[in-house]
């Protein structure tokens, strides 16, 4: 569910609205590419999360902000209640920023330096995910030399196959995430023994875009058995942080994944009696639906082969195309009329690069030089994702609320671009 649709616009024809916002007006404010984000799609996503574990107090939902990580964005978030899960001191910062108590903050990731654990003991984090022992040791150093001490869950690796893209699974043995199972208990003892670290978790994150519920299924029954198995041997176990990778429609013409609920029911089913606090990190989940990316067509050539239809925003503005293989809705921001014909295009940006598209051989009614389009389902690992390659300047993103929006994230200027870089002196004189 989101709020983009079509409805009656400033002119006559049906046009695409984020909202009460009428997108052609707001691409001839803010000018194209723009991302556009819609806050009630936020808010909706994350309380429909949250609501499916209502029955279990103390839940904590931990938005990945690595899916979108818009101070807008954040704010919107962090004033419904939602804590936030990191990967860098640069998140921690942004968390920071938009006033989410360090009790509701934890941080991921296989290499955090000496300087963002102490970054994220200083903000008082609710808890560290352990991805090595290597790492361990130096989050004992770091804090005992502090004085602090740090509160950890190991990040298991249960080698289960998410069956989702092969960049975007985290949870198979030849990944670097997480450790081993068979080698948790052993740790976690030394990690009691450790000073300045207070084992208290597991953590598991698997994979994103999980679009079946069956790998879920398996991971957390491997969780839960070596919950019963640390317990046994005397460890103290309270929280249990299952990740996130739920995925997200992208496509109207293939099933539709998995609802909150249904995961809520299969959690519920895996964890069972287990006396556990739960958290979850969902990124995609809340983010995916709730931005789309504007655009607007450059050209459209045709040559013997086939049609490019050439657009203003490129691989360097939304990257999943061709990194990920995935795929993103087109729709013409004015609608087309119920008996237009569509035929088949390549979407292409101004990036030379011949992996710059945004949709190959996609059927989309005739478009012209000067026609809008959105790149629909872009609000995850989108921005967030977005270069400067070729000398373009970041992508504008645009928060709105009801009839109101604010350009989150302006577009940067020329000059700030090269102001950002220096030529060496031996140039001078
Ligand atoms: C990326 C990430 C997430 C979020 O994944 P989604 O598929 O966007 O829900 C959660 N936890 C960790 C540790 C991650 O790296």
């Amino acid at each position: 569910m989101h709020h983009f649709a079509y409805r009656r616009g400033v002119s006559q024809a049906n046009v695409l609205h984020a909202e009460q916002v009428d997108l052609c007006a707001l691409a001839a404010e803010v000018g194209t590419p723009f991302y556009c984000y819609s806050t009630a799609t936020f808010e909706r996503h994350l309380d429909v999360f949250a609501d499916a574990f209502a029955a279990r107090p103390g839940t904590l939902v931990c938005y990945s902000i690595k899916a979108n990580s818009n101070l807008g964005v954040l704010a919107t978030l962090a004033r419904r209640g939602a804590g936030m899960d990191v990967v860098s001191e640069g998140e921690i910062r942004r968390a920071l920023a938009v006033g989410v108590p360090g009790e509701r903050i934890a941080f991921s990731g296989v290499g955090k330096t000496k300087d963002e654990m102490a970054f994220a003991l200083d903000a008082g984090i609710f808890a560290f995910n352990v991805e090595s022992e290597p790492e361990l040791r130096a989050l004992s150093q770091v804090a005992s030399a502090m004085g602090k001490t740090a509160r950890i869950a190991f990040r298991v690796n249960p080698d289960v196959d998410a069956g989702t893209h092969h960049k975007i699974s985290t949870g198979k043995a030849e990944n670097k995430f997480g450790i081993a199972f068979e080698l948790a208990p052993s740790l976690y003892r030394q990690a009691t023994q450790l000073p300045g670290i207070v084992p208290s978790g597991i953590h598991m994150h698997i994979g994103s875009q999980i679009t079946d519920l069956t790998p879920f299924r398996n991971a957390f029954a491997l969780l839960k058995e070596l919950v019963e198995t640390l317990r046994s041997s005397g460890l103290r176990i309270e929280f249990v942080n299952l990740g996130g990778g739920l995925g997200i429609p992208y496509r109207s013409d293939e099933p539709a994944p998995p609802l909150p609920a249904d995961y809520a029911r299969l959690v519920n089913e895996a964890m069972g009696d287990l006396n556990v606090r739960l958290l979850f990190e969902p990124g995609r989940m809340i983010a995916g639906n709730a931005g789309i990316l504007v655009s607007r067509v450059l050209y459209v050539k045709t040559a013997p082969e086939k049609t490019f239809t050439i657009v203003d925003a490129a691989m360097n503005d939304l990257i999943r195309p061709t990194l990920y293989e995935a795929y993103h809705q087109i729709l013409p921001v004015i609608e087309p009329g119920p008996d237009t014909e569509s035929r088949f295009t390549d979407v292409v940006g101004p990036v030379c690069e011949t992996g710059d598209y945004l949709a190959l051989a996609r059927p989309l009614p005739a478009l012209n030089a000067g026609d809008l389009i959105a790149v629909m389902t872009a609000g995850a690992y989108g921005a967030v994702q977005a270069s400067q390659y070729n000398s373009r300047l970041l992508v504008p993103e645009v928060l709105v609320s009801g009839e109101q929006y604010c350009v989150t994230r302006p577009r940067p200027s020329y000059e700030s671009m090269l102001a950002a870089e220096r030529v060496p002196d031996w140039f001078q004189g």
